[in-house]
């Protein structure tokens, strides 16, 4: 029996098994990105695109409103802006994640979805037979979901202008809260 994942729209062979705790997908789409997981673990040829795996796998799942779910969306939507728009390089994306969770932690707005989150989903990246095609794939998944979300791009801008001079700052609650500017 065919399913649907509530969350990216891939369709897949129905089976049980667990899910995240609060991303909302279904047990098929988790179990296929947890196949494209091992994939990069494995290999370093596919884990050149790790980064932007997470990212663009949690942003395509962000229907639950739990609020740890909220700062995933807001946190890795911020990811993607800085990688694909401003061109930074990976290895500065932990520390402005880190940044923004440790300043904003709970004050995140709940961003609202768009009603497609692009064409391309984890299925097609585990679809990919080598490592330059699951290169190219994950790429091409992250800017097609990227530019699904463009509607929110003003509000991800601004919550990138706001962490960054906040980088290496832990646990201070030095700024105004982010609801605070609504
Ligand atoms: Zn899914």
């Amino acid at each position: 029996m065919e399913t649907t994942c509530p969350g990216c729209g891939a369709k897949f062979n129905k089976c049980d098994g667990p899910t995240h705790k609060y991303f909302g997908e279904s047990p098929e789409c988790w179990k296929a990105y947890g196949q494209v997981l091992a994939r990069e673990y494995e290999n370093r040829n596919y884990w050149q695109v790790h980064r932007l795996t997470v990212d663009t796998y949690a942003v395509q799942h962000p229907l639950n409103t739990d609020k740890r779910n909220i700062q995933s969306v807001n946190i890795h939507l911020m990811a993607l802006y800085a990688i694909l728009e401003l061109q930074q390089p990976f290895e500065t994306i932990p520390p402005l994640l880190d940044a923004a969770a440790n300043n904003f932690k709970d004050d995140f707005l709940y961003l609202t979805p768009p009603t497609k989150l692009g064409e391309i989903t984890v299925l097609d990246v585990l679809g990919a037979n080598s490592a330059p095609e699951h290169c190219t794939a994950v790429w091409d998944w992250s800017r097609s979901v990227w530019a699904a979300w463009s509607p929110q791009r003003r509000a991800i801008e601004e919550l990138f202008v706001r962490t960054k001079p906040l980088i290496g700052s832990r646990h201070v609650r030095t700024t105004a809260a982010l609801k605070s500017r609504q």
